[in-house]
């Protein structure tokens, strides 16, 4: 049969460790059989990017910018002990931070679902999507530790040299402090993702924060988005029937546990953190998890939600046989071929994208699965695969 022909290429943003060995086993078994694959490649393992004073980095996202739909492996971000590991020259940035403050964006993280792996919350039958806000608040702080007694004040110095005070705290003995920021423009283009994306999925938003506390950080927020949303959005989501909601979080945290899903939930940064990982677990497993950055401009980024797997891969090193879920990122291939073929109107791509996903689910459906599902499915007798069987299994459903 002939390949299924491509007309704009991907970035191909490839990775680290494990998720690199499966990231070629996809490529070689499940994509390239079918499909004339046309990729920019860019390769992101820590390797190249020490080689090229990450670079290598930049440009991807610059290329993402140019040709709209990347799909990226799981990289390592750098530490002390990678330091010596690879013999870096610096401890690169995290190359997810780098792509996002390039490209603007908002991750939306949902659960992939599939009969026999069941979720822990009973009544969650539907996936939710976290839509989580990339920049600012706690992850680009300043903190301090306050040695003893003491003023600790936020100052504001304008561009013509007048200064704004505001007392954090009179300390009348040690703690800390801390100082965090966001822009509006930031905030803003959080929204605008959030609002497109539920109008892409014919889904309800809810969006939640801490404002009755937080009388102006807080309040900026929940401001900007019902500003956007009353201009630009509400008749459109009258249009699409879907509703734009907005509550406390801790209002929203007791209504997601009642909720069936079926729902984006738009968090700030901490909180979609720390929400993303608790619904992926209550789904079953890290790997059961697709990834995607939007930016306001409609560039788009796929990938796994989990990190490089360094446990298996130093394993796969020794020669060990590896069970490691290839679920996510074979999702990563199949979102950003499926946006790839929507933008250039090739129906075969994106057909392809759906018949992969559905071997993929099948797959696991029919009882063979890696290790860390095979602990936890409620299907008898389930059979426990290879990192490379498990692609091979999904192969074979996919020629079929
Ligand atoms: P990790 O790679 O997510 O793995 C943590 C543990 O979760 C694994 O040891 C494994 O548990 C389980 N796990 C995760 N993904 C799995 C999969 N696909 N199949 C089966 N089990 C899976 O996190 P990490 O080990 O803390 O981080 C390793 C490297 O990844 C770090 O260098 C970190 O910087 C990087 N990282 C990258 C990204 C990204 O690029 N998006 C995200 C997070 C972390 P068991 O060992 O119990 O089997
Ligand atoms: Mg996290």
């Amino acid at each position: 049969m002939a390949k299924i022909q491509m007309t704009t290429p991907l970035v191909e943003m490839d990775g680290d460790e494990m998720t690199r060995i499966i990231w070629q086993m996809i490529k070689d078994e499940l994509l390239e059989p079918h499909i004339d694959l046309k990729t920019e490649y860019y390769d992101l393992g820590l390797e190249h990017r020490n080689a090229t004073d990450d670079r290598v980095t930049v440009d991807s996202a610059e290329a993402t910018k140019r040709l709209g739909v990347a799909v990226k492996c799981a990289t390592i971000t750098p530490n002390a002990a990678r330091m010596d590991e690879y013999d870096l020259k610096q401890m690169w940035k995290s190359p997810n931070g780098t792509i996002r403050a390039i490209l603007d964006g908002t991750v939306f993280r949902t659960p992939i679902t599939v009969a026999g792996i069941e979720p822990c919350v009973r009544n969650w039958t539907k996936p939710t999507t976290i839509a989580r806000h990339a920049y600012g608040d706690v992850y680009k702080n300043a903190e301090m530790r306050i040695p003893g007694p003491g003023t600790v004040e936020l100052v504001y110095t304008a561009a013509d040299g007048t200064e704004t005070r505001e007392l954090v705290h009179e300390f009348d003995g040690p703690g800390v402090a801390q100082g965090m920021h966001n822009l509006d423009a930031s905030i803003e283009s959080f929204a605008r993702s959030c609002f497109e994306y539920a109008l892409d999925l014919g889904q309800d938003i809810w969006f939640a924060t801490k404002d009755t506390i937080s009388k102006k950080y807080d309040h900026r927020f929940k401001d900007i988005f019902q500003e956007i949303y009353d201009a630009e959005y509400a008749a459109r989501f009258e249009e699409a029937g879907i509703e734009y909601f907005y509550t406390l979080i801790d209002d929203a945290v007791a209504r997601v546990m009642k909720a069936d899903g079926g729902f984006i939930w738009a968090c700030k940064n901490y909180d979609g953190d720390v929400m993303s990982d608790m619904v992926s677990s209550a789904f079953g497993s890290l790997a059961m998890m697709t990834s995607v950055l939007v930016s306001p401009q409609g560039y788009y980024e796929y990938e796994a939600a989990h990190g490089t797997v360094q446990r298996h891969y130093y394993k796969h090193l020794k020669g060990e046989e590896t069970s490691t879920n290839s679920v996510a990122t074979i999702f990563a291939w199949s979102g950003a071929l499926r946006k790839r073929g929507e933008l250039d109107g090739l129906d075969d791509l994106v057909a392809f994208a759906d018949r992969l996903e559905r071997a993929t689910l099948d797959t696991i459906e029919a009882g063979e699965m890696t290790g860390d599902l095979a602990l936890i499915t409620t299907l008898p007798n389930p059979k426990k695969l290879s990192t490379r069987d498990f692609i091979l299994a999904v192969a074979k459903r996919l020629e079929a």
